[in-house]
């Protein structure tokens, strides 16, 4: 990470911390034999192997059923959901498998996949959630007695909204459904209990909590239907085939430690205490912001808020041009100018849910971290204030001007080609379109290629039209933005507008090689 960024969104992901990566490191010298192996090198990767699952066994509350070790969530919820799905069909008692309105999307997409591969026809229907995020009881209870498979998650991971686990167990207890628990965002925030709340499935995935990617594990209640998703060599029992990624074990088996112990991870009233501190500071920053869920019932650890009248795009932009890296919702769907459908299951409106922003931190942050984090966020309500704000949004004639234009066709240039470009064709314009409240917090633009620099924020593009249509056709137009979104929009405009000699820098400043932070 870089020594500046200021890391918030640890919803989508987290570091590895130090004790996780000493583990995997270690666990690549001394515990690289293959766990299967009977020889004495691997039956120390074994030991190694059984310390971890049975640690987690602890952490979970999970004394008995299967806890298998796989690639991570999503693996997870498809080894569930095929299991439960194998164990229905040809069920006459059963009429709807249902799954929570703001599930990450994975659940849903499997819930499809494998009724489809399955020849399921059961319908698959949406558990209403309340204006607070949570599944609406009483229309589950109706559907209960006839449900096959139920999934729910533990813990929203754009609203951090917490579910009423209790509450659905009693809505389940003489429902003959299977239940899925979708543990990740809970993991390490929340104790979880599942023996005894008669979970059947629970996936989780080691990167939310400070381990690396690819390493995860699958709960499976004892005597819960189980078809393997992957068959082979017969590891985990033969429930999961495939040779165990024992770095990734290890390093997952040093956090979880590190959490059964109290050590590292801080608790919920710390980590509460820390949030209140970010809600004074956005606060200040942002005066009339509105939390999209109630903070009392969400994660400690995150916070999704709109403020009225700037879209989540200004605000993004904004925090990352300061160092704090947010995002607008679930990474998984980042991409996707669609306002969350969690925020629109709630009931949230277009507007609001298309202006919010989800800030996350993790259990091993600091104070001094919190610290910093709510000075840079109160530097960003500042820089708002400083700088006129853009009209463009508003301004119609724009938006029809980028919306007509043909991103996809734009040549979007890395630092490599705008160099060769500027030293073949003297006079290269390079415009920064960033909005001036982005460029607050960095200095002037640098390129180590001979152009002309300008800054012209897309908001008012129109103006610097004429001026750009004058250029001498064959002068090479360059647009460069913060991730190079923007400027690609503006260079699908002039092109549009007939001036074929423009271009995008690809991934925008994220990607250039020196960014220039003033603070
Ligand atoms: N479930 C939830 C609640 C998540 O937040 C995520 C990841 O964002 C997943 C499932 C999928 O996890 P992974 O991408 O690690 O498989």
């Amino acid at each position: 990470m870089q020594s500046t960024e200021i890391y918030l969104d640890a919803n989508a992901t987290t570091p590895v911390i130090a004790l996780a990566r000493a583990a995997a490191l270690e666990a690549m010298d001394e515990a690289f034999a293959n766990p299967s192996s009977t020889h004495s090198a691997g039956l120390r990767a074994r030991a190694r192997l059984e310390a971890v699952r049975a640690c987690a066994r602890r952490v979970l509350g999970a004394p008995e059923g299967q806890l298998l070790f796989n690639s991570g969530a999503t693996e997870g919820i498809q080894t569930a959901v095929l299991s439960a799905l194998s164990a229905l069909r040809g069920r006459l008692d059963i009429d709807c498998l249902l799954y929570g309105a703001t599930e990450h999307k994975a659940v849903y997409e499997a819930l499809v996949h494998w009724s489809r591969l399955l020849r399921l026809e059961l319908p698959i229907l949406a558990i209403p959630v309340g204006r607070d995020g949570r599944h609406d009881l009483a229309w589950l209870r109706a559907r209960a007695p006839r449900a096959g498979l139920v999934c729910t998650m533990a813990a929203n991971n754009e609203t951090g909204v917490v579910s009423d686990l209790d509450g659905i167990g009693q809505a389940l207890a003489t429902s003959p459904a299977l239940w899925l628990v979708d543990g990740v965002q809970a993991l390490g925030k929340l104790p979880l209990d599942l023996a005894r709340r008669r979970i059947d499935y629970a996936p989780f995935s080691a990167h939310k909590l400070y381990a690396p990617k690819g390493i995860g594990l699958l709960y499976v209640r004892a005597g819960a239907p189980f078809t393997p998703l992957i068959a082979g060599g017969g590891q985990e029992d033969a429930l999961r085939s495939g040779t165990q990624n024992m770095p990734g074990i290890a390093a997952f088996g040093a956090v979880l430690a590190a959490l059964e112990e109290g050590r590292v991870l801080r608790d919920a009233a710390t980590l509460a205490s820390w949030r209140d501190q970010l809600a004074t500071a956005l606060a200040e920053a942002f005066p009339g912001l509105v939390y999209n869920a109630p903070l009392a019932h969400c994660l400690p650890t995150t916070l999704n808020f709109s403020v009225p009248g700037l879209g989540g795009g200004t605000l993004l932009n904004l925090f990352d041009a300061a160092g704090i890296r947010a995002s607008g919702g679930s990474a998984c769907s980042a991409g996707n100018a669609a306002p969350s459908h969690v925020l629109l299951a709630m009931g949230v409106s277009n507007e609001q849910a298309g202006a919010a922003v989800r800030l996350s931190f993790g259990p091993a942050s600091d104070a001094d971290f919190i610290a910093r984090a709510c000075a840079r966020i109160r530097a960003c309500g500042a820089a708002l204030r400083a700088c006129a704000m853009p009209s463009g949004e508003a301004d119609e004639r724009l938006a029809r001007l980028l919306a007509e234009g043909d991103v996809a066709a734009v040549q979007k240039l890395d630092a490599h080609a705008l160099r060769q470009l500027a030293i073949a064709q003297p006079g290269t314009r390079l415009v920064d379109v960033r909005e001036p409240y982005e460029r607050h917090f960095t200095a002037a633009l640098t390129c180590d290629a001979p152009v002309d620099s300008e800054a012209m924020p897309l908001s008012r593009l129109l103006d610097a039209v004429p001026g750009w249509l004058a250029l001498p056709e064959e002068t090479p137009l360059v647009f460069v933005c913060r991730s190079g979104n923007r400027s690609a929009l503006a260079a699908a405009a002039l092109r549009r507008l007939g001036r074929a000699h423009t271009f995008s820098v690809a991934g925008g400043l994220a990607l250039w090689p020196s960014p220039q932070r003033r603070s």
